[in-house]
């Protein structure tokens, strides 16, 4: 069967939408890989970054990591300008939308411009760029607390 996006798909984040960042509840889960590199942007040590940015997420029986909101469910690196962290921002967040259940058919990723006003416009993203994004996802998990290591949160 033929993918719907072989000629690619344009998007393009809005300057100034903050939607994905802000005004209603969601979570942006950490990969073990996020979790370094924005210990390491933030110069923080990870007992301290979790303590600091961080919530448990109960989910069947285990907790994931994600980053904490402000009362008005504005993402914790939300700033005046946009991402504080953008360089080392989690993966969930540089590879949206391109994730697989958005992805999982045409319908889909219409489905999606409800909610994201860059879809469809400026951009175009090749086939082959799209799918990295999507094995970039595939290969960054969301952390499992329970399996963190502990020396980490402990040191
Ligand atoms: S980490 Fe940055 S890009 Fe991701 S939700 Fe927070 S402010 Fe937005």
């Amino acid at each position: 069967m033929e993918c719907f996006y072989e000629d690619g798909l344009a998007f393009t984040c809005l300057p100034g939408c903050r939607y994905c960042c802000a005004v209603e509840p969601g979570f942006v889960f950490l990969s073990m890989n996020d979790l370094q590199r924005l210990c390491s942007f933030t110069q923080k040590p990870v007992k301290d970054f979790v303590a600091e940015f961080c919530i448990k997420v109960p989910m069947g029986s285990h907790h994931y990591l994600s980053l904490k909101e402000r009362d008005n469910h504005d993402c914790i690196f939300l700033g005046e300008k946009g991402c504080t962290v953008y360089e080392s921002r989690p993966v969930q967040c540089s590879t949206y939308p391109f994730w697989a259940h958005v992805l999982s058919s045409g319908k889909s990723w219409e489905e999606e411009k409800k909610w994201c006003p860059g879809i469809g416009k400026g951009v175009l993203h090749s086939k082959e760029k799209i799918d990295e994004q999507l094995s970039l996802r595939k290969e960054n998990q969301p952390l499992i607390f329970e399996e963190l290591d502990m020396s980490l949160i402990l040191s």
